[in-house]
């Protein structure tokens, strides 16, 4: 099967007991139902210890408060990886942090930027994002049920298409030129989703027809930046609580930077002051245009297909949208903040934001509605 993997997939290596931010805490960790069966089925000691880790009866997890994994040992290698080798844990943490997308007539294999180490790699190769395809004799699970084919080669089409609005707007590292990029794919995806939802276009029809027109939906979303008072609408869901200070510290800190920074602000204010900060850090820094127009075409990379399965156009762009501000405007409040921020520094940052806006549902979803009801007001 043709496999066609991200270029620096082949360089990644889990950091084991060097991570400065394992994935192993701050997380519930999901089990899937043949590791659920294996565990339950162990006996003795061991079985009581997995017994004893396994929280909730229907879909068990470890974890389930996401301090830390019960197998993690003080020197951050898994006890369980190390008493009964890779095959035996579950299956999350095998593959993470590999995505794999499969329709079934090839597969793409990528990485996920929730990872610390994976969010380094991608800072060194931003510049040059593309797969490396390599026949292989495995033969790959399918990941959905669909198998329509001109769906799927309309849906490749489209995504390189907006990852050539994204690249081209970004060579003068304009922010302008990205700010309007950005606006266009999300309305090209509002569009192409009420095409398929609302009047019954056929796929390949509304991915092609979305590109031929951007004012019918009446909703020009300010992308980049996100307007303050929506920025602060999203902080205000699940993304904020007391509690990250014990199970993702940075995050914490950067949130508390932020309320500290804006909080006895007005809207107007704030929305000024977020104006000034973002216009001297794009002045102090223009090559961070094309750092988040990279970090914006990673996100298609990685979620984009995922409309093959569930046709969520706005939801997948946007929450890409959302993903780089909220990096943008914890590098800006840190740079103002410290003056200098190190490649490792933002790596970690750009960690637990994906980790907080992609990995948790709640977040996930109460983001998404605030999003709609900005569409439908303006609408
Ligand atoms: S976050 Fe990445 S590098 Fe760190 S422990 Fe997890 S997989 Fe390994």
């Amino acid at each position: 099967m043709l496999v066609k993997k991200i270029s620096y997939y082949n360089e990644f290596q889990c950091l084991m007991g060097e991570c400065p931010q394992s994935c192993c805490k701050g997380w519930r960790i999901p089990l899937d139902d043949k590791a659920i069966r294996r565990f339950r089925n162990e006996k003795g000691l061991w079985g009581l210890r997995l017994k004893m880790a396994m929280h909730g009866k229907v879909q068990p997890s470890f974890s389930p408060y996401c301090f830390r994994c019960p197998f993690l040992r003080l020197d951050g290698r898994c006890g369980m990886q190390l008493k009964k080798g890779e095959d035996y844990l579950a299956e999350i943490c095998r593959i993470y942090p590999r995505i794999r997308f499969c329709p079934g007539t090839y597969t793409e294999l990528q990485l996920d930027l929730s990872c610390v180490h994976v969010a380094e790699l991608f800072l060194e190769h931003c510049e040059e994002q593309y797969f490396v395809e390599e026949e292989t004799e495995e033969q790959q699970e399918q990941t959905g049920d669909n198998d329509d084919m001109a769906y799927l080669e309309a849906l490749e089409e489209s995504r390189a298409q907006l990852i050539t609005v994204i690249g081209t707007a970004a060579v003068n590292g304009d922010p302008e030129a990205l700010k309007e990029a950005l606006k266009n794919v999300v309305v090209y995806a509002a569009t192409v989703q009420d095409k398929m939802m609302l009047e019954g276009t056929r796929e390949p029809e509304a991915l092609q027809s979305g590109f031929e027109r951007s004012e019918e939906t009446g909703w020009l979303p300010e992308c980049f930046p996100l307007p303050i008072a929506l920025i602060n609408q999203l902080m205000s869901t699940d993304f904020y609580q007391d509690g990250m200070q014990y199970v993702l510290p940075l995050l914490y800190k950067l949130c508390r930077m932020y309320y500290r920074h804006f909080d006895k602000l007005s809207y107007e204010d704030g929305e000024k002051e977020w104006q000034r900060l973002f216009r001297k850090h794009i002045a102090g820094h223009p090559e961070r245009v094309k750092r988040y127009a990279a970090y914006y075409t990673s996100h298609l990379l990685r979620t984009y297909m995922e409309c093959y399965e569930d046709y969520s156009f706005l939801k997948h762009t946007m929450s890409g949208v959302i993903g780089l501000n909220v990096i943008m405007l914890f590098e800006t409040l840190w740079r103002e903040k410290y003056k200098t921020l190190s490649e490792k520094e933002l790596a970690r940052i750009i960690s637990v934001c994906e980790r907080r806006v992609y990995h948790n549902e709640v977040v996930e979803k109460e983001m998404m509605k605030m999003i709609m009801k900005e569409k439908t007001k303006t609408a």
